[in-house]
């Protein structure tokens, strides 16, 4: 392209380039010999305003004036009215990049790499920008303490060990600047590969000057992305910038995105292609256009990238074709596309089909020594020695594939299916029997037997548990009923006596459905929990409430905060106490509540829950706001609801604690009470199944009513 004739010496002078950037119409016109039509010019202008205009006149010199409307290089450099058109797609920030940035400057979003954004400004604002948000922004090039913060960044977290400088782009920066950063970056221990992404190459070939070379040999290994769209974008001083830079001993890649209008075609994308690699440029992505707004006009099927892929994978060099990627809308990262290879497979044999459409088989070993990982690589023949800490925490599908790891299936949250699962378990009635069931605590629990007949009830609840397939039945009766159950195949996890009318013996009896709910997961931690917390219970002690606290019994008025407080604190329950409903009518049943507040807040709850007959009762839902603990408000709220059971002539007590909890199964000890067994596999606390310790109190005669 010659059309602009270079009379000037300074035209090879990037810095020159830089300040005679064309921003507005007028020059463009001037400078590309383009007239456009008077009645775009008034949308034009808003466009602008919008998303601003800024070229370099090399770039411009790359226009072929007399089919501008179709040109590649006005396309990407010159604003289109459509611009101003939003889509129902888009989205200024589609890739949450904002979301992902732990510090100011820094994008992290894999485990071991980010991208820093050195520097705010570009050569050029290309029309199809990812970041088009933020073009234009006028903030000044970061400082060297913003620069400071996202190395301290980089320091902190060391399993970063690749860096992206981008931008912006960094070559907008002087040569000492990005000295000083590539030196500080350098630094870093842990940090072995820097990137630079840059357009400079495409836009601004001038840049790439012998100093620049000198600084960028000095901080080898150092890889540079560059960003070529189009064939007509590869000119003499571009190739020349391309070979002082391979020459410097850097790896040149390029990211290309995939436009419509510009590079959608399979012959042209080739030819790009085939360009790079003459250039020492080895293709690395081809990125569909994201869902940035203003860039609809921009936007391809997805499967036009596939057709590329189609059209180059097979057909031309293996390392002139890049990866088709889509990134993630959502901050998902970028997911590699190609057409399907595999057509189908048996156990004996993988179906295939090449470029040519040739379908041919493989035939998979027979005898493939198929080995377990489990990390242990004394006992491996490959003699590797893995860097265990880096490999024993899989993400994803690799997840899935380990060995080691015990997870068989990613769900994600919110599903109807899976909020189904959690829902609440329901109380029912059969006659005077009240049972609770359902998925969440994936079992029956018998709450209190009525005066229906035994046989009667185990049948009832064993067919509840037989439809349901649940894999626990769970009951608390009396003694009396104790041989009927063991009859039916129930075992008795604790007990505790004179429950029943202060006589009687109540037994928690169980029956499992799976090996799996009979098997405590952690019961070396339980025992040393228990152990523990009985050895500490000898230091008994009076616990009174710090002065500024206040405790008294909930009324109707306090359901809302306690529902609160209990939301806060518990993730999931088995039972409903972070709805107020639910609160309101076990107040109003047979179930006391007790707050402590400070000043109008409330910190601590628990509630004491009476057997419908009133001879025992249940002290349980013990909720402490996290920055409040450490009170002894669980020990305080027990004294008092024990003051309150004895005047009503309840003659036991009795408690259910996480066995896992040294906190709470402490309290019970250090206030007297004694351990009666552990109920295996029993409740769901945070989604998962735990075993609860049972602990009971027999109360002294109640003196004054
Ligand atoms: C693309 C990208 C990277 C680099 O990804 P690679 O696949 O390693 O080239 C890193 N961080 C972010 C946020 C990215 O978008």
């Amino acid at each position: 392209m010659h059309h602009i004739p270079v009379a000037n010496n300074n035209w090879k002078d990037w810095k020159w380039q830089l300040k005679n950037s064309v921003h507005d119409l007028e020059s463009f016109e001037r400078l590309a010999k383009i007239q456009f039509p008077p009645d775009t010019i008034a949308e034009l202008k808003k466009t602008i305003e919008h998303f601003p205009l800024s070229v370099t006149p090399y770039y411009i010199s790359l226009i072929d004036p007399e089919n501008y409307e179709n040109d590649p290089i006005f396309k990407q450099c010159f604003p289109s009215i459509k611009e101003l058109d939003i889509a129902s797609a888009d989205i200024a920030d589609p890739l949450s990049e904002d979301m992902d940035s732990p510090t100011h400057l820094i994008t992290h979003r894999y485990p071991d790499r980010i991208l820093f954004h050195v520097s705010n400004q570009c050569a050029m604002y290309c029309r199809h920008c990812t970041r088009k948000r933020k073009v234009g922004d006028k903030d000044q090039i970061p400082k060297k303490k913003e620069i400071i913060q996202g190395l301290e960044y980089i320091k902190r977290n060391t399993t970063v060990r690749d860096v992206l400088l981008s931008g912006g782009d960094p070559f907008m920066l002087s040569d000492e600047y990005l000295d000083w950063i590539l030196t500080e970056v350098k630094k870093i221990p842990h940090v072995e590969v820097v990137r630079i992404g840059t357009r400079v190459p495409v836009v601004l070939p001038y840049r790439i000057t012998p100093n620049l070379l000198n600084i960028l040999k000095k901080h080898s290994p150092l890889w540079i992305n560059t960003h070529f769209n189009h064939p007509r974008e590869f000119s003499r001083a571009s190739l020349t910038a391309l070979a002082s830079l391979a020459d410097a001993g850097i790896p040149l890649g390029n990211q290309t995105v995939l436009l419509a209008g510009v590079n959608d075609c399979v012959f042209i994308m080739k030819k790009l292609m085939h360009k790079l690699v003459q250039n020492r440029v080895r293709p690395y992505y081809l990125y569909q256009c994201d869902l940035s707004t203003g860039l609809s006009h921009f936007r391809t099927p997805i499967s036009k990238g596939i057709e590329v892929i189609e059209s180059l994978r097979g057909h031309t060099s293996g390392f002139a074709v890049p990866t088709f990627v889509v990134d993630a809308p959502g901050g998902g990262g970028k997911i590699p596309l190609m057409p399907q290879y595999q057509l189908s497979s048996s156990p004996n044999k993988v179906v295939l089909r090449n470029f040519e459409g040739v379908i041919t088989t493989y035939e998979e070993p027979r005898d493939y020594d198929y080995r377990q990982c489990d990390l242990d690589c004394h006992s491996c023949k490959l003699f590797l020695k893995a860097d265990m800490q880096a490999n024993s925490s899989p993400v994803g599908i690799k997840k899935l594939l380990a060995d080691f790891d015990d997870e068989i299936s990613l769900i994600p949250h919110g599903t109807e299916r899976m909020e189904k699962r959690i829902a609440e378990d329901a109380i029912i009635q059969i006659g005077r029997t009240i049972l609770q069931h359902g998925k969440k605590n994936d079992r029956v629990y018998l709450m209190h037997l009525g005066t229906e007949p035994v046989e009667k009830i185990l049948v009832q609840i064993e067919s509840l548990a037989l439809n349901n397939g649940y894999s626990k039945i769970f009951a608390k009766v009396p003694h009396s009923a104790r041989a009927l159950f063991e009859e039916d195949g129930y075992l008795a996890e604790a007990a505790i006596p004179n429950m029943y009318n202060g006589t009687e013996d109540g037994v928690f009896m169980s029956k499992f459905y799976s090996e799996a709910r009979k098997t405590v997961r952690n019961a070396e931690q339980c025992a040393e929990v228990l152990q523990n917390c009985q050895q500490q219970a000898s230091e008994k002690a009076v616990f009174s409430l710090p002065h500024d606290y206040l405790l008294t019994r909930a009324n109707v008025a306090n359901a809302p905060e306690l529902a609160k407080l209990y939301g806060t604190v518990f993730k999931s329950y088995p039972f409903p106490i972070h709805q107020e409903d639910y609160l309101v009518e076990t107040m109003a049943d047979n179930t006391e509540y007790y707050c402590i507040w400070k000043n109008a807040q409330l910190v601590a709850a628990a509630s004491m829950e009476k057997s419908p007959e009133g001879s025992y009762a249940e002290m349980t839902d013990f909720a402490v706001i996290p920055e409040f603990r450490g009170n002894k408000f669980s020990h305080i709220l027990l004294g008092r609801m024990e003051k309150s059971a004895a005047k009503q002539h309840i003659r036991t007590v009795f408690t259910i604690a996480r066995a896992i909890s040294l906190g709470m199964n402490t309290c019970f000890a250090q206030c007297g009470y004694v351990y009666a067994g552990m109920l295996r596999n029993n409740t769901s606390i945070d989604n998962e199944l735990e075993s609860m310790n049972v602990w009971y109190a027999t109360l002294p005669v109640a003196k004054h009513l």
